[in-house]
């Protein structure tokens, strides 16, 4: 079972505050039947997106996972010109697993996005699988 959508990063936003609090949530997936979780932190006016750093967390947290969830990266991407500016430049860092699906995870208001989209060139990632 994969789950496409989790705020399970530690200190980003509002999701976990610790990394102990992170691997319980891990653990909880496991139990749950989860096998792999995208970590989606917002990108947002609130929250800063800092891709190095979402990456260190994730590794940090799939060591303590090991074999049993497999753990990549996503975003919970808001529409804003500083977060479209950033995807223009680069995309993979939003991109599941900098290689997956050929799109984002989209929040906000959606009439208001797809204008905003409509005006900018079209951004995609590289295509790929997990
Ligand atoms: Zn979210």
């Amino acid at each position: 079972m994969v789950d496409l959508h989790c705020h399970i990063l530690p200190g980003l936003d509002d999701g976990p505050a610790t990394m102990e609090e992170s691997a319980a949530m891990a653990e909880s997936a496991i139990a749950d039947g989860i096998t792999h979780i995208v970590a989606t932190p917002h990108s947002s006016d609130e929250y800063f997106f800092d891709f190095a750093h979402v990456r260190q967390l994730r590794d940090e947290l799939q060591a303590k996972a090991g074999n049993r969830l497999k753990i990549v990266t996503g975003c919970d991407f808001h529409l804003n010109p500083e977060n479209l500016e950033a995807l223009r430049k680069d995309p993979r860092q939003y991109c599941i697993n900098q290689r997956g699906a050929p799109g984002l995870l989209r929040a906000g208001d959606r009439r208001r996005a797809d204008r905003r989209l409509r005006r900018r060139r079209s951004t995609r990632c590289p295509e790929g699988g997990w």
